[in-house]
């Protein structure tokens, strides 16, 4: 993970600034003596939105696809869980999808292998003057894609890949990951916190289970609409799971407990306190 932070460091200070009218040139296809190369020994964080995505189009459950395909890095200087996609553990380290003829989940391939050879780099993470997202070209010498006489601006690129819809499925995780409570150092997730993260934002299925098999509806305001929402539809369950973290790590008034709940944890202090 310090080498990530290191790369992480050297493209806020070093790499050139890219915004969504710039051009390059690149082009990846079959023909490329380099195809598939780039699917091995990588570091590819996967957002929720591509483990949603990734399980839905392999037919299995997200904790299936978790234990299978992930792996889920401990770093004690990282504010949050994060997951990446665990490459095969023989001397080849390829990615478990990538096929002879490519992508095996190329419908559903996750945004960093959508993005690349872009990426985007946002500064509010890392350093509180710049806050700024800039796009950034990451080129590397093994990829012949970039001698392919093929010009393209950033955003025909973001257009072609289908990044825009990821971006947007995306923004309230960004929004929950660039919180000012993770900017602030001295403030830790407890181990509880972590785990409730790492199960709404990353297993929803299990993240379900724990909304329809405990109390939870009896104690929270929830409508009998969202309920069915969250219960049939994975994007509207992961939404609800960012206002429940919302609520739960930054005690931000995005649920509502129901007034006997309130009643009784009122009536709870006030017996502590006698004591
Ligand atoms: S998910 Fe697809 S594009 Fe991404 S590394 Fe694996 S095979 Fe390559
Ligand atoms: S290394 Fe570059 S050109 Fe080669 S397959 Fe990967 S992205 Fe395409």
């Amino acid at each position: 993970m310090k080498e990530i932070q290191r790369l992480k460091e050297a493209i806020l200070k070093e790499y050139p600034r890219m915004t969504k009218d710039d051009t390059f040139t690149f082009k990846c296809h079959p023909g490329v003596p380099c195809f598939n190369q780039c699917c091995r020994d990588v570091n590819i964080f996967l957002t929720p939105y591509d483990i949603l995505r990734l399980k839905k189009s392999l037919g299995i459950t997200s904790s299936e696809f978790l234990a299978k395909y992930t792996i889920s890095p401990f770093d004690k200087n990282l504010p949050y869980p994060v997951v990446m996609l665990k490459m095969e553990e023989d001397e080849t380290k390829r990615c478990p999808f990538v096929t002879d003829q490519g992508c095996g989940v190329y419908g559903d391939r996750p945004w960093a292998c959508r993005m690349y050879p872009l990426g985007l780099a946002s500064p509010g993470q890392q350093n509180q003057e710049e806050t700024e997202e800039f796009y950034f070209l990451l080129e590397e010498a093994m990829c012949k894609g970039f001698g392919e006489d093929h010009k393209q601006t950033v955003a025909q690129w973001i257009t072609e890949q289908g990044i825009e819809e990821y971006n947007e499925a995306g923004e309230e995780f960004k929004e929950i990951t660039l919180h000012k409570f993770f900017q602030e150092s001295d403030k830790k997730l407890p181990p509880q916190k972590i785990e409730m993260f790492f199960t709404a934002c990353y297993n929803l299925d299990k993240f379900r289970d724990f909304l329809f098999k405990t109390s939870f509806f009896d104690k929270f305001e929830v409508d009998e609409r969202t309920q069915k929402e969250i219960k049939e539809d994975d994007h509207a369950l992961l939404t609800f799971g960012y206002r429940w973290l919302r609520f739960a790590l930054f005690a931000e008034p995005t649920m509502t407990m129901k007034d006997e709940v309130v009643e009784s944890k009122k009536r709870e202090m006030e017996k502590k306190k006698q004591k």
